[in-house]
C-alpha cells in the first residue's frame, strides 16, 4: 500500500468511525482532516508527508517538544516494574509519592500538598469538592458559591465547563447553579475610552461587586487562569491581579489559580501566579507536567486549605482509577528533572521570549493586525479588516479561520479564537525557529489580507 493510499484509508476511518472533540461533526464525517503521526523536536508531520511547524506545542502541553527520550523511557521503565497501583484508601506507589514532593519544590511556597487526577478538568471538579468540603468544615457550609469569569476554559465535564464561561458549552448543558460569572479582562474588546489600568480595575471591581450582590457569607471562592488561554490569550492589565488579589483576601474568598496552561514554564516563571505576583490558595495543573506525553492533572492544595482537610477527621469522598497513576508519574518526574537540570524555562524566558514577543511586534504594522498581545512563549494577534473603526474581518471571525487554515496549510500549526491567531510555541524553540514561525505567519496574514 502507498503511503498516499495509507492515508487516505485512515481518513475513511477517520470519517467514519472518530467523533472529535471540540469539532463541526458533520463536516467532518463528511470532509475529515489531519492524521498526524509523527513528531520530532518542533515539528509534527501528518500522513500526507506535510511538515509542521508546532506553534502550538500540542495543545498547549508539549512545552519541551517531542524528542525527550528521557520522559518516554521513564515510563517505559515504569510500566514494565509496577504498571498500575492505586492510591486509594492508605496505599501509594512511589512515583506518586515521589512526585508530590517534586512538585512542592517546585510550587510556589504555599503549596504543600497535591491531590493528583488525570487531566485540568477533573482537576477543577476536585477543586469544587475541596472548595466545599473546605466551608463545611470550618462550620461555614452555606459557603458555597464559586465567581468565575466569562470566555473562561476550565475543562469539559460538567462541573469544570460550568465553571468555565464559554458560551457554547453553556448552551449545550446547563451549567450548575452555584457558578457566576464576570467579565474577563480583555481590554482591546470592552475597554473603550479607558486606559489598559483604567479598565483592569474596573473588571476587577466587578469582583468586589458580584461579592456584594451574592453575600460575603455565601461566595466561596474565585477561579481564574493568570491568563486566560483557550478564551483568546487574554493578558491582564497591570492593575488587575493586584485587585483581585486585594478583594479575595478582603472577604475571605478562595482564590484559585487555574494553571492547566500558564503552568510550567509558559508565561516566563514556572508559574502564572509567579508572573503576576498572586497568592493562590488552590492551583489546578495538567498538560506540560508531563510534557504531554501522559495524561497527568491535579490540584496543589495551599496550606490554609490543607490545615483544614487534614484536621477535619471523616473521608474526603472524591478520587479517580487513576489518581497518581504511576507511569504518568513517572513521565512527570522525568519532564520536572528536565525543566531543572536545563533551566529550559529561565532561558526561555530571558533569550528567547523577548524575541518572540519583538518579531510579534512587527505585525503591528500589518494592515490586518490591531493588536499584538503576549506574555513569554504566549501570544495572539488580533485581527480586523480596518484598524481606526475596528470593523471585523469577516463575520463568525471567518477571517481569522480563513487566515489559521492559510498558516496550517503553509506548514505552521497555530490557532484562532474569535477574531485573534492565537500561539503557544515550545519553550526549547530557537531565534531561527522563531524566525520562521513569523516568516510563515506573516504569509499567512498577506495571503488572508
Ligand atoms: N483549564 C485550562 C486553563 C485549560 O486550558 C484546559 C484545557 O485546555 C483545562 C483546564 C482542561 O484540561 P483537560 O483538557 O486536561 O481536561
Amino acid at each position: 500500500m502507498s503511503h498516499k493510499k495509507d492515508s487516505a484509508a485512515l481518513q475513511a476511518l477517520d470519517r467514519s468511525h472518530h467523533l472529535h472533540p471540540f469539532t463541526d461533526l458533520q463536516n467532518h464525517a463528511e470532509q475529515g482532516g489531519r492524521i498526524v503521526n509523527r513528531a520530532e523536536h518542533i515539528y509534527i508531520y501528518d500522513t500526507d508527508g506535510q511538515r509542521m511547524l508546532d506553534g502550538m506545542s500540542g495543545l498547549w502541553c508539549c512545552n519541551l517538544g517531542y524528542s525527550q527520550p528521557q520522559i518516554a523511557e521513564a515510563v517505559y521503565r515504569q510500566l514494565q516494574e509496577l504498571p498500575y497501583y492505586n492510591n486509594f484508601f492508605k496505599c501509594a506507589n512511589q512515583p506518586a509519592v515521589e512526585l508530590a514532593r517534586a512538585l512542592v519544590e517546585v510550587t510556589p511556597a504555599q503549596f504543600n500538598h497535591v491531590f493528583f487526577t488525570n487531566s485540568g478538568s477533573e482537576a477543577n471538579d476536585t477543586n469544587i469538592r475541596l472548595v466545599h468540603r473546605y466551608f463545611d468544615l470550618l462550620g461555614k457550609p452555606e459557603k458555597k458559591l464559586f465567581i468565575s469569569r466569562k470566555n473562561a476554559y476550565h475543562g469539559s465535564t460538567i462541573a469544570s465547563s460550568s465553571l468555565g464561561g464559554m458560551d457554547g458549552m453553556h448552551k449545550q448543558t446547563r451549567g450548575l447553579d452555584y457558578v457566576h460569572h464576570i467579565n474577563q479582562p480583555h481590554w482591546f474588546a470592552n475597554g473603550g475610552e479607558l486606559s489598559p489600568d483604567e479598565y483592569g480595575l474596573q473588571v476587577a471591581g466587578e469582583l468586589e461587586a458580584k461579592i456584594q450582590q451574592l453575600g460575603e457569607d455565601k461566595v466561596a471562592a474565585f477561579i481564574a487562569e493568570p491568563v486566560q488561554g483557550a478564551g483568546g490569550v487574554i493578558i491582564p492589565p497591570d492593575s488587575y491581579w493586584p485587585e483581585i488579589q486585594r478583594i479575595c483576601d478582603a472577604y475571605d474568598i478562595l482564590l484559585i489559580a487555574d494553571e492547566v496552561i500558564c503552568g510550567f514554564g509558559r508565561t516566563g516563571k514556572w508559574f502564572g501566579s509567579e508572573t503576576y505576583g498572586i497568592k493562590p490558595q488552590l492551583m489546578t495543573f495538567a498538560k506540560a507536567v508531563t510534557n504531554g506525553y501522559m495524561p497527568l492533572g491535579g490540584v496543589m492544595v495551599g496550606d490554609q486549605v490543607a490545615k483544614v482537610l487534614l484536621a477535619g477527621g471523616g473521608e474526603f469522598t472524591h478520587g479517580l482509577t487513576y489518581s497518581g497513576h504511576p507511569a504518568s508519574c513517572a513521565a512527570a518526574l522525568a519532564t520536572l528533572d528536565i525543566l531543572r537540570s536545563t533551566n529550559i524555562i529561565e532561558h526561555a524566558a530571558e533569550h528567547i521570549a523577548p524575541y518572540f514577543q519583538g518579531r510579534l511586534r512587527e505585525f503591528e504594522q500589518h494592515p490586518l493586525v490591531a493588536q499584538v498581545r503576549g506574555q513569554g512563549m504566549f501570544a495572539a494577534l488580533e485581527l480586523v479588516a480596518d484598524k481606526s473603526s475596528r470593523k471585523r474581518l469577516a463575520p463568525d471571525s471567518a477571517g481569522a479561520i480563513y487566515c489559521r487554515d492559510r498558516a496550517n496549510k503553509n506548514g505552521l500549526m497555530v490557532r484562532q479564537t474569535g477574531d485573534a491567531m492565537i500561539m503557544a510555541p515550545p519553550l526549547i524553540c530557537n531565534r531561527e525557529e522563531i524566525d520562521i514561525l513569523i516568516e510563515k505567519l506573516a504569509i499567512a496574514l498577506d495571503e488572508t489580507a
